[in-house]
């Protein structure tokens, strides 16, 4: 206090907490700028020298830490942390945060200057884990685990998606082939031949023509290309108009449609993603349900919210499908749905366009026949 003096220092803090409260800007005294640079400067010698690198591990998406000479974790972030035993990762090594032997390995060649990159299940079985191990300068090592379960599920499903839509195509694709190549081989010279191939070229063409419109409006909704426009719908109109278009298929195939119009209920929908999800599940109860049954097309309040639902008096479904049937490709009975021209897409359509409309889709199915619903809200 000597060298400053009491007043200076006492006058420097009067003006700064009068200019911290909102007063004029304080006019500090060289002195008294000097002081304070020399107390930032040696507070930032005092800090501990793992806070920068804490901090640049917090900013880090993965789980990460720093490895000491010795193996040990010194320092880690809260995602490797909450991977430790106890939720504190530094003060342990790799293997027992992690039980994996070979992540042990990878951090103990590490150490030694060898950079490493291997895929881990952590626990086994559970969530894959991509390990980053990276030398440091002073012989340290950086760890980075990064959780690539969801990227890897996601791959996956996009490989199905290509095998199982090739295979899709694939089988109409030879159907024709085949007739055309039969018709091309004599056939043509008979006319009662030729007219049964040439009806299964059309046939076939026909289910190939479904199939790559389906697989379009699937990816044009799955990448949201297809965007809904919301808004009040005529439940009564939305029936009609949906119902009309299976009527001659139904005639065609002897199915009796039987249609609940209640008037008066609105739904807050898309009318042609609606349209579209009502024609898929009569379509589908149209095509399961045998000459002589009966297909209902009904919509009745729930609360806020409005149910519409097809039901038939078809096989069912049986109990262990009911919960994959929404998904694209599954079929309950791949051999009647191939018989019926089926693509095994309608329904994963039907549940991603009523979702984009903010509502639920469902079945519940017995010995008796199937019923499919739609809720959505009231508009
Ligand atoms: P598909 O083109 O094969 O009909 P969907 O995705 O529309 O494909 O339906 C998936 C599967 O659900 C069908 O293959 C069929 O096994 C079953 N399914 C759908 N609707 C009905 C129904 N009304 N009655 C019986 N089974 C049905």
């Amino acid at each position: 206090m000597s060298l400053l003096g009491r007043g200076k220092v006492a006058e420097a803090m009067r003006a700064l907490e009068a200019e911290l409260a909102g007063g004029p800007r304080a006019a500090l005294d060289l002195d008294v700028l000097q002081l304070a640079d020399l107390l930032r400067r040696r507070a930032e010698r005092l800090r501990p020298k793992e806070e920068p690198e804490r901090e640049l591990l917090a900013a880090f998406p993965d789980a990460a830490g720093i490895l000491g000479v010795y193996g040990a974790v010194r320092v880690a972030n809260t995602a490797l942390d909450g991977m430790a035993p106890g939720g504190r990762a530094a003060g342990r090594t790799p293997l027992e945060i992690t039980r994996s032997h070979d992540l042990a390995e990878a951090a103990r060649r590490a150490l030694q200057g060898h950079t490493k990159r291997l895929e881990l299940e952590l626990p086994p079985g559970s969530r894959t884990f991509v390990a980053q191990l990276t030398p440091l300068l002073r012989g340290e090592v950086l760890m980075l685990l990064r959780d690539v379960t969801e990227a890897r599920r996601a791959e996956q499903a996009r490989r199905d998606f290509v095998a199982n839509a090739s295979h899709e195509l694939r089988t109409p694709v030879a159907a024709i082939h085949g007739a055309a190549e039969t018709l091309l081989a004599g056939a043509l010279q008979d006319p009662e031949a030729a007219r049964r191939f040439a009806e299964m070229i059309a046939r076939q063409a026909e289910r190939l023509a479904r199939l790559t419109r389906d697989l379009l409006d699937l990816s044009r909704i799955e990448s949201g290309q297809w965007t809904m426009q919301l808004g009040p719908v005529e439940v009564e109109q939305a029936l009609r108009a949906a119902g009309d278009l299976v009527v001659p298929a139904a005639r065609e195939k002897g199915v009796e449609l039987r249609r609940e119009e209640p008037s008066g209920l609105r739904v807050l929908a898309d009318p042609r993603a609606l349209e579209h999800v009502l024609v898929n599940l009569l379509d589908n109860a149209v095509k399961y349900t045998p000459r002589g049954g009966t297909v209902t097309l009904a919509a009745g309040q729930e609360g806020d919210r409005v149910v519409l639902s097809v039901a038939d008096t078809g096989p069912g479904i049986d109990r262990q499908h009911l919960t994959r049937l929404f998904e694209r490709f599954y079929r309950a009975d791949p051999g009647r749905s191939r018989d019926q021209g089926g693509t095994g897409i309608g329904l994963a359509l039907v549940k991603h366009l009523v979702q984009a409309q903010k509502g639920e889709v469902g079945v519940e199915s017995g010995s008796q026949g199937s019923r499919f619903w739609v809720r959505l809200s009231q508009a």
